[in-house]
């Protein structure tokens, strides 16, 4: 670690870099330990999270860019526009691995840019760049664009979608086009600065102080994860959707927004499905021999041009298949890769959309413009995604969040959609 902070300010354009103390290193090390640090220290309290006063921190982890296993996933944080409290959503891939080795532990983003930019970061040359083309663009056109204009294939980028330009409270970020740091809304505080993407590219290995003592760590752990026979071992071989199977047995999978915990149509979307459907690409994290994370050959898929795009995890199969009462997995890998090129995260998406669904099962909901936003018709799944997004009708209070309904003093999800019916019906509220 050299404890080099970059400090960039999009409201003045001004680039610097700083120590970070001894003291501050030793006793928060790096990552959410950083984030808690320097959030804490630095936000006034009480500030509108969509406000130039807000911050995004990307912090990687203390041995991230080493070889040591299983170091490949870094931090974002700031405080979120969805909760109001402080949000550390973690990402996997190269992204975090690349900050280190561009000489940095920790990247501080504060203020907020006249127009639209993104930041591009070779080792020791930052600029804030005119991003005016980028907005707009999906997550994975906005990546080869980038990587085009500045001739620089390998480099590592982080953006966001429409989604967060349009300050949705549920979308995310995603580095190396299919790795989301979902939770939180941090896409939206992207949005708020103005900020399409950063992009970086580092040419250093980052050092330790004992090289010999960490050699011999690395090769015990890739030695214990190759003989695993444990979790580690089915993550290996199946990625998390494993687990559909899983949380069914134990009646925990989401199904049909959590009313019950086990999906008839779980099958359909498990990971015997996927594995025997699809041609996968192992894609780990860096320094990964676990190497969970996979990709899907898209070339059979009518939907889109792509040539690879990301398998569905299993927090988005259950958001998105149980919990929607969808039991399609094409269905669900389409939907999955349609959020992640508008940048929303697809487990509150998924907890969104399935409020709605039983509101109107429920009665709660009433009237034409609802009737078809029923559990498994995916038509009706698309067309609020799209409208999420964009900020469109009902979509532009879903794009508020569940959250929302805590404005009323209550977690009572009942209470949201009383609001949400006032509001689309134009009825006063009552005190
Ligand atoms: S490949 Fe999977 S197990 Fe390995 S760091 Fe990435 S997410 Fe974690």
């Amino acid at each position: 670690m050299n404890n080099n902070l970059l400090r960039i300010n999009l409201t003045e354009g001004i680039v610097t870099t700083e120590k970070i103390p001894d003291s501050v290193v030793f006793q928060y090390m790096g990552g959410t330990g950083y984030l808690s640090y320097f959030l804490y220290k630095e936000l006034e309290a009480k500030i509108d999270p969509l406000s130039s006063d807000n911050k995004i921190i990307l912090a990687p982890g203390p041995i991230q860019g080493t070889r040591i296993p299983i170091s490949g996933r870094y931090s974002v944080g700031t405080k979120s526009p969805l909760t109001g409290f402080f949000i550390d959503a973690n990402a996997g891939g190269f992204f975090g691995s690349e900050i280190r080795r561009a000489g940095y532990d920790l990247i501080i983003i504060e203020g907020k840019s006249e127009n639209p930019c993104y930041i591009s970061i070779k080792d020791d040359k930052v600029e804030i760049k005119d991003a005016q083309q980028l907005w707009g663009q999906r997550v994975h056109e906005t990546d080869e664009l980038i990587k085009a204009s500045e001739t620089e294939p390998k480099m590592r980028i982080i953006a966001i979608g429409p989604a967060g330009e349009n300050q949705v409270k549920i979308s995310c970020t995603t580095s190396d086009r299919f790795r989301n740091a979902g939770r939180g809304g941090i896409g939206a505080v992207f949005g708020s600065k103005n900020l399409k993407a950063v992009a970086i590219k580092g040419s250093n290995r980052p050092t330790n102080g004992n090289p010999e003592k960490i050699d011999e760590m690395r090769k015990e752990l890739n030695q214990r994860a190759k003989t695993a026979k444990d979790d580690g071992h089915m993550l290996h071989k199946h990625g998390t959707s494993w687990l559909v199977n899983i949380a069914n047995h134990n009646t925990q999978f989401p199904t049909r927004n959590f009313q019950s915990g086990e999906f008839e149509d779980h099958e359909k979307i498990t990971h015997d499905v996927l594995d025997k459907l699809y041609k996968r690409f192992r894609r780990p994290c860096f320094q990964c021999p676990i190497a969970c994370s996979e990709t899907l050959d898209a070339s059979n898929f009518e939907w889109t041009d792509e040539k690879e795009i990301a398998k569905p995890e299993y927090e988005t199969l259950g958001m998105m298949g149980g919990n929607l009462g969808l039991g399609d997995i094409e269905t669900i890998i389409h939907i999955n890769f349609l959020c992640n090129q508008l940048g929303l995260d697809t487990i509150s998406t998924g907890s969104s959309i399935a409020m709605v669904m039983e509101a109107v099962e429920k009665g709660l909901l009433k009237g034409e413009e609802f009737e078809h936003i029923r559990f498994g018709n995916k038509e009706a799944i698309f067309d609020l995604i799209h409208k999420i997004a964009n900020r469109e009708g009902l979509g532009d209070i879903l794009a508020e969040g569940i959250v929302y309904a805590s404005k009323n003093g209550t977690s009572n999800i009942w209470l949201f959609i009383r609001k949400v019916y006032r509001l689309l019906h134009g009825i006063q509220e009552e005190n």
